[in-house]
């Protein structure tokens, strides 16, 4: 079978995970179970199932083709035009890739409404990279937002990645999408925290719309993102952000010491709140074991060690 759009695409320079080569396991047409208000896609009827997809042998042929073309591939990327969990034959498709990667690592993103099949939550746990996706806690939010497919149940869900976060020995990621007047109330912002807490994924990502959405939804700014940050205390978080506003200070040990207290910061919150002064002072608490510098979910954090 011949698809519209190709079941490969890049390799791609990605930020974090280096060349990535991405698979699309739905490349005829949007195939989800969700159809989110920020989704970039074009808006779809949900369904439960994939009905149109490549095979396990065209994609690892497809695979195996651009490695032999671009032999540095650091991620394979599974990804759909959808949702890439619904793809049925998955559990195969990863063990497959696994043989014929070499030294890359496998990547999936998903929305994380399946985790709770056992076929889905097996498979997951063979990938190097799983990152979900989890944008409410409560159930009328999440239809919501997510206009999910009808008997997803979102506690299930959570409890779920409980349990493979206990049982995953590979990096688990997690992601939140903000949207003005869904899912930024504070009620909503307090559930999150208390099931990301038990989660426990390596790293939360959260962001806000930055591409036309399928819906009329509104970005929230970045200050939310940065009271959310604030509020997952302890957590590992990554605000994801274009253009986010670059206001330097300067920061004595203590304050420094006190911000990491709060929160891990990333590289780029750094680069966005410490002056040239700050900065050499943190480096020299790094230096003297103060501060740690610790990758989690494949990014680098400071941390009070
Ligand atoms: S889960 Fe992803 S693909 Fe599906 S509707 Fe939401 S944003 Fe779009």
């Amino acid at each position: 079978m011949s698809y519209s759009n190709s079941i490969i695409f890049g390799p791609v320079p990605s930020r974090r995970f280096g060349i990535s080569l991405g698979i699309d396991l739905s490349p005829s047409k949007k195939q989800c179970n969700f159809d989110c208000l920020y989704c970039e896609l074009e808006k779809a009827k949900t369904v439960d199932k994939m009905t149109t997809y490549p095979s396990v042998d065209e994609v690892i042929e497809a695979v195996k083709d651009s490695f032999s073309k671009h032999p540095k591939i650091d991620v394979i990327t599974i990804t759909a035009n959808g949702e890439p969990t619904l793809y049925p034959d998955l559990d195969e498709l990863v063990k497959r890739l696994n043989k014929i990667k070499q030294n890359s690592k496998t990547l999936i993103l998903s929305n994380g409404s399946t985790i709770y099949k056992k076929e889905v939550f097996d498979a997951l746990l063979s990938i190097d990279i799983v990152k979900l996706s989890l944008d409410c806690v409560s159930q009328k939010c999440f239809k919501k937002l997510d206009r999910i497919h009808s008997g997803i149940d979102i506690e299930k869900i959570v409890e779920s990645m409980i349990v493979f976060r206990q049982q995953t020995k590979n990096e688990f990621v997690l992601e939140i999408l903000f949207v003005k007047d869904i899912n930024d109330k504070d009620e909503e912002i307090n559930l999150l925290y208390e099931a990301v807490k038990k989660i426990n994924p390596h790293r939360v990502d959260i962001g806000t719309i930055d591409r036309p959405p399928a819906y009329e939804v509104k970005p929230v700014s970045f200050e939310l993102l940065e009271k959310v940050a604030n509020t997952f205390k302890g957590i590992n978080v990554n605000i994801a952000f274009k253009n986010r506003p670059k206001q330097t200070n300067t920061y004595s040990e203590d304050e420094i010491k006190a911000l990491l207290k709060r929160r891990p910061l990333t590289n780029e919150d750094i680069e966005n709140m410490f002056d040239e002064k700050s900065k050499t002072l943190l480096k020299n608490m790094v230096k003297s074991d103060e501060i740690s510098l610790v990758n989690s979910g494949g990014l680098n954090f400071y941390k009070i060690c």
